[in-house]
């Protein structure tokens, strides 16, 4: 439902754009909430999720940072 308000064009660029930023800025990382100690590791759900998806080894996994989010996901 966000994606299709996030890709639908008829509304403004900008408005959208203001809508994914605040929306990373909500979003807890879970170095975040390790830090903080509400998670046991601070590996990235994300990549766990794929690699374990594909049947790969969860070995290794990168932290996740907003900075890894916003380049790999
Ligand atoms: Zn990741």
């Amino acid at each position: 439902m966000l994606g299709q308000y996030l890709s639908d064009n008829k509304i403004p660029w900008k408005r959208r754009r203001c809508l994914g930023m605040a929306m990373t800025g909500m979003m807890s990382t879970a170095s975040f909430l390790t830090k903080i100690g509400k998670l046991q590791s601070a590996e990235c759900r994300l990549c766990r999720i794929a690699l374990e998806a594909r049947g790969e080894s969860t070995d290794g996994l990168a932290a996740e940072t907003h900075g890894h989010i916003d380049s790999a996901g």
